[in-house]
């Protein structure tokens, strides 16, 4: 176990903002984490759980006690209904897809390279390329930070809704997630008419992909689009794409033409946040030391030295311009802390 003062969480947050937090501590297991959580008062307070960082934006030092899971592992048991993958909280995400995709256990390709840990899978509900995390997840292992106690809870439990979860909302800072159950299958059925998967897939002459291509494929796509925080800090997409009434969307095909859009119900209409900001000028553009990826407008990146507020400031203008362009109101996906 870590339990360190005055800890420095540049390397802890891929914006790459340089704050501290009064206290880092790191467990290893249930049992430790059980005897850190038993053991902290409110002078440790505020807890916040931190994963990899990869969807937070810390606007200022963190003035209490940051937690973090390297409880690591995975086992996975085939049954009638798929195969249950039970994995640690602090393995990265990306491994056990490349571990499933290697090892015949399938349904999360599409779920390739998202950055992060995979107790936030729980949390984010990650997904990409027609793809949901809530969709393989079967059971989420928990210790309480009111009551101490381990607790466990269904998929249902945790009402998953697009980029959403009880996590994130109603139960928010209250759990520290220790192991994620996911079901896979051993029956491969590729998601391939999503975006540019399919043209991709035909550039390579691929008709019917193995799991490990479309695996390769994803990745190439989102290394060409992407800004990878090594090299310009960010968080991926900033804002989460709207959900509009189909009026809504109709009355701007009226002033725009077609716009790009995904259809979520008869009644409901997604459109990408990226175009938006596009067309209000803003891809490529900086505010300071903050920008608006250059290939990926939904993007908010540090160009170095950035403080959170110089993205809160970015994000604050983008926001203004798009609800003045198109009347819609574009939220934030990362957590501002
Ligand atoms: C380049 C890039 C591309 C990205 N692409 C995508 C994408 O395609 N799709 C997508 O959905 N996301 C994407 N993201 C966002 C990010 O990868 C996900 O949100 C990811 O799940 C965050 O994982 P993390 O471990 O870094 O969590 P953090 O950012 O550290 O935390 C996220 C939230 O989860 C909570 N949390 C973390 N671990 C635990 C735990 N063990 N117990 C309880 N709560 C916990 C935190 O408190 C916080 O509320 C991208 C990010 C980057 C930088």
């Amino acid at each position: 176990m870590k339990d360190i003062s005055d800890f420095n969480l540049k390397h802890h947050n891929t914006f790459g903002i340089d704050v501290k937090c009064r206290r880092f501590i790191e467990f290893d297991s249930v049992d430790e984490l059980l005897q850190v959580v038993n053991s902290l008062t409110d002078v440790d307070k505020p807890i916040l759980v931190l994963g990899g960082g990869s969807n937070m934006l810390f606007t200022s030092d963190f003035n209490g006690t940051v937690l973090h899971s390297a409880i690591k592992g995975h086992v996975a048991v085939k049954t009638d209904e798929g195969i249950m993958l039970r994995c640690g909280s602090g393995e990265i995400w990306d491994d056990i897809v490349s571990l499933c995709v290697s090892n015949r256990m399938y349904g999360a390709e599409n779920l390739s390279l998202i950055p992060g840990e995979v107790g936030a899978t729980a949390v984010q509900n990650i997904g990409a390329y027609g793809a949901e995390v809530k969709d393989l997840i079967i059971k989420v292992e928990a210790v309480d930070l009111q009551t101490g106690k381990l607790c466990e809870f269904t998929n249902e439990d945790c009402e998953y809704a697009y980029r959403k979860s009880k996590f994130k909302g109603e139960w928010r800072n209250r759990f520290v997630i220790t192991y994620v159950t996911y079901k896979l299958s051993d029956e491969f059925c590729p998601c391939i008419e999503y975006g540019n998967i399919r043209s991709e897939l035909d550039k390579r002459n691929i008709v019917t992909p193995t799991a490990e291509q479309l695996r390769n494929v994803i990745i190439d796509i989102r290394n060409a689009k992407l800004p990878d925080p090594k090299v310009e800090g960010n968080a991926g997409s900033f804002f989460m794409n709207p959900v509009v009434p189909k009026s809504k969307y109709e009355e701007l095909v009226a002033q725009y033409g077609n716009i790009p859009h995904y259809t979520v119900d008869n009644g409901l209409e997604k459109i990408p946040a990226g175009w938006m900001i596009e067309q209000c000028g803003w891809k490529g553009k900086s505010l300071g030391k903050a920008g608006v990826h250059s290939r990926q407008a939904l993007v908010l990146v540090n160009r170095g030295g950035a403080e959170g507020r110089d993205v809160v400031a970015l994000c604050e203008a983008v926001k203004h311009d798009v609800k003045d362009k198109f009347g819609i109101n574009i939220m934030p996906e990362v957590n501002i802390i």
